[in-house]
Order: C-alpha cells, then sequence, then structure tokens
C-alpha cells in the first residue's frame, strides 16, 4: 500500500499535487512520501512482534534510499541502519540512527572506513572473509577496542530477483561457508580485537517467494546450533533484507505476515536476538519519479517514442535490471491507449525506459509518474551525460519539503579544479 493516489483531479501524495510540486521544483524529481515510509516500517515491525519476536533490530537498508530526511523519518520510529560504507554510517549517524543500531556490512571495508566506525561505536561489524576479520582485529586492537562481530555466510541458496541482484550462491562475492563460518568464529573467538556476537546472511534482492529465505534461514538455524556445540556463544541471528515489492507485472511478494511467520517458524526456540536489513520493501513504493514529456516522436513506420525530460542516469533500474516501473500520467486521461517506447534524452540506446508499453495518449508538456522508484532511484543517480542531479522531495501531511535541491550549473562545474599547468 502506498500514499500515491488520484485526488483532487490528479496524482497525488498526501493531500500533495504531484503537478504543484513539478511547478515548484521542476523536472524531472522525486518524490517520497512519509507516510508509506512509517507505514511499511510498522507493518514489518508488527508484523514480526506480533509472531513473538521481541526487539527486532531493523535496520533500514541505507544504500536503497540515502537521503537524510527519508532515514531521520524511519530513525524516529526506531529504525536502525545497515551501511556498506563510510559514507552510509555518516549518513545514519547524522540522521540520528544511534550507533548501537548500526551494522556495518560490505565486502570491501577500507581500513579507515573500519576504524571510522570501530570508534564511532556501531553495533556490530559483518564480516565477509578472513582478511577482513585479520584487519578489523589489528584495527580494534590498536584503538583499544573490542570489535562486536558477526560473520556473514553465504548459505547458497538460489534466489529470484535479477542475477546483478542475488547474493546468496556460493559463487557469488559475498561472505563465507558454512565450514569457512565456523573456523572464522572460532578465529574471531581467540582474536583479541574482536568479539564474535553473531552470523549474518543476505541472499539478494527483489525476492518474491519465503522458499529460498526459508531454506536460507534453515541452513544458519543450524550453523548456530552446531557453533554453540563447540562451546561457542552465538548471542544474533542478523537474517539479511531481500524482500521484494510488486512493480506490477511481477509476482506478488510474499506479506510482511508471512514473512514473519516463516521467520518464527524458522528461529523457534533458537533464542537469538534477531536483525533485518530491509532497504527495498520499506521506501520502493514509498517514491515516485516525476517527469515531463518533452515531444513525442513518431517514425513514418508507426513507432512513437514518448521521450523524457529524466534519463537513465535519474532512474536506472530499467537500464541495469530491466526492470519494470508502472508509468502512469498526472493527469488522468480516459482515451484508448497508445503504444510507446518511453526514453530518455542519453546518447544510448540503453536510455529506455520501457519498450511497447500501452499509455494513455500522452502530448508534448505532460507530466508521468515512475511508480515504485523509492528505491535504487535517486540512491543510483549520476550526472551522466552532465545532466544535474535529479532533485529529492519529502511529502508530510499535505506539506513538502525539497530534501535535496537540484544542484547549478555552477555548482556542477565548480566542483571540478584544473591542474597547475592549465592555470592561465
Ligand atoms: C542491499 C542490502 C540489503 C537490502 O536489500 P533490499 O533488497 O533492499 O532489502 C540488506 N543487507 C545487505 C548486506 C545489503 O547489501
Amino acid at each position: 500500500m502506498n500514499h500515491f493516489e488520484f485526488d483532487q483531479g490528479e496524482l497525488s501524495c498526501e493531500g500533495v499535487r504531484l503537478s504543484a510540486i513539478a511547478e515548484a521544483v521542476g523536472t524531472p524529481v522525486y518524490v517520497y512520501s512519509t507516510a508509506t515510509l512509517e507505514r511499511h516500517f510498522t507493518v514489518l515491525r508488527d508484523a514480526l512482534t506480533a509472531e513473538g519476536i521481541v526487539d527486532p533490530l531493523i535496520a533500514y537498508a541505507v544504500k536503497a534510499n540515502p537521503n537524510l530526511a527519508v532515514i531521520r523519518t524511519l530513525a524516529r520510529l526506531g529504525a536502525g541502519a545497515d551501511t556498506v560504507s563510510e559514507g552510509e554510517v555518516r549518513r545514519a549517524l547524522a540522521a540520528g540512527v544511534p550507533p548501537e543500531r548500526i551494522v556495518f556490512s560490505g565486502v570491501g571495508k577500507s581500513a579507515d572506513e573500519i576504524a571510522f566506525a570501530l570508534k564511532a561505536g556501531v553495533l556490530e561489524m559483518n564480516l565477509e572473509s578472513e582478511p577482513e576479520l585479520e584487519l578489523t582485529s589489528r584495527i580494534a586492537q590498536s584503538l583499544g577496542l573490542r570489535a562486536q562481530v558477526a560473520i556473514r555466510v553465504n548459505p547458497d541458496v538460489e534466489a529470484g530477483g535479477h542475477a546483478k541482484i542475488a547474493t546468496g550462491k556460493a559463487d557469488n562475492k559475498f561472505g563465507v561457508s558454512f565450514a569457512e563460518a565456523q573456523r572464522l568464529y572460532a578465529r574471531a573467538t581467540n582474536s583479541p580485537g574482536l568479539k564474535p556476537v553473531g552470523v549474518a546472511c543476505h541472499i539478494g534482492s527483489q525476492i518474491t517467494d519465503l522458499a529460498p529465505f526459508e531454506a536460507a534461514f534453515g541452513k544458519m538455524r543450524q550453523l548456530v546450533e552446531s557453533l554453540r556445540a563447540e562451546g561457542l556463544g552465538v548471542e544474533r541471528l542478523d537474517l539479511g533484507g531481500g524482500l521484494g515489492v510488486p512493480y506490477f507485472n511481477q509476482p506478488t511478494p510474499p506479506s510482511p505476515a508471512d514473512y514473519a511467520a516463516m521467520v518464527a517458524r524458522a528461529t523457534r526456540g533458537l533464542d537469538v536476538s534477531l536483525a533485518f536489513e530491509p532497504g527495498r520493501v520499506i521506501a520502493a513504493n514509498a517514491g515516485v519519479l516525476v517527469a515531463r514529456v518533452l515531444h513525442i516522436h513518431e517514425r513514418p513506420e508507426g513507432r512513437k517514442f514518448a521521450v523524457l525530460d529524466a534519463a537513465m542516469n535519474d532512474l536506472i533500474r530499467p537500464a541495469m535490471y530491466d526492470a519494470y516501473h508502472d508509468i502512469r500520467p498526472v493527469l488522468p486521461r480516459d482515451a484508448v491507449g497508445v503504444v510507446y517506447d518511453v526514453v530518455g534524452p542519453i546518447c544510448e540506446t540503453g536510455d529506455t525506459f520501457t519498450r511497447d508499453r500501452t499509455l494513455p495518449p500522452l502530448q508534448s508538456g505532460d507530466l508521468v509518474a515512475f511508480m515504485s522508484a523509492g528505491a535504487y532511484g535517486a540512491s543510483m543517480s549520476s550526472e551522466y551525460n552532465s545532466r544535474l542531479l535529479v532533485p529529492e522531495v519529502l511529502v508530510k501531511d499535505g506539506a513538502f519539503a525539497v530534501v535535496r535541491p537540484r544542484p547549478t550549473y555552477e555548482d556542477m562545474l565548480a566542483r571540478e579544479t584544473a591542474p597547475a599547468w592549465q592555470e592561465p
């Protein structure tokens, strides 16, 4: 469910007309709904607690949508943060997430990033390899700390989604095998800079079926039991993120209630505190990308291109993952549909949002909204083709605020410096 609905004669968000935002801020622009972000977080939390899961740590995966105002919205409800870079740790802290709710994951953390996170006092470092374990131990020791760590395991399950976002097969770069996890866990126990507290997994993204989660979580349970059988203490089990969202043409993902019931089954009696790292399921349907039709270009043989002022640099998911986004005109049009290729202005064919999509008839100047664009939309945006970074707006209860302004061209050029030999 989300709070983008037809209201006051056009597509609106929490009582704010999208055309009013487009007028004020220009297009393209991302628009996020506070009520939807809050709802997705609380529905997941309530589903978990209704299953008897006590005090779950819901560490929002910052990379899905790292805008400070978005993180702050969730932090105020008690969300933690799952982070994968120093920049994300800094964002989580700046948005008010307490360090004791921040998890630092990622296959390639640099020494500086590890030191920063440890000094900040993050809850847990999720370690993905032996060299990383050694490096973390050395850095913690030099800081006079014992870092709480979890070993990230690769459960070797096939988990739907697109190949570029599947992370849980043995030949993906993430995590270590079960056998390796046992060895590393014992090793961490004997490392002066480390305190192993648990194990973690994250099997992929946009997963629309419970089976791979259930298979992975069953294996994680066995791992906890076998670590304990060796006398190693395990307090925490981090089950990652990955729950999919409906993008319209895809299988309906499991509901938070079904997911929570499965988690409860898989972990019953295990006596661990559970952590989750949801990103997409919280942010995707809480955001849209609003763009304007520049013109309709019709080929003599009949193919019609709707050329927008948004491009792959603003929303890369269709080009990168063949992702489907529902596209809705902001003003309703009840007329017979027309088949369009919807494209951006960038100089490559990959800058195509969709081909052969039947939409209401569009004309130059019309506003359209890409639905379900709140996750991995703005966070993956760039200035490719020297297009200005897309702005972001947060709506709440009939009001809106620009939470990342569109830079000016002067801002863009001023970031770069000339080498001395080019000075006049
Ligand atoms: C990307 C990522 C997530 C979030 O995945 P979603 O599919 O957005 O829920 C969680 N944990 C880790 C380690 C990740 O890399």
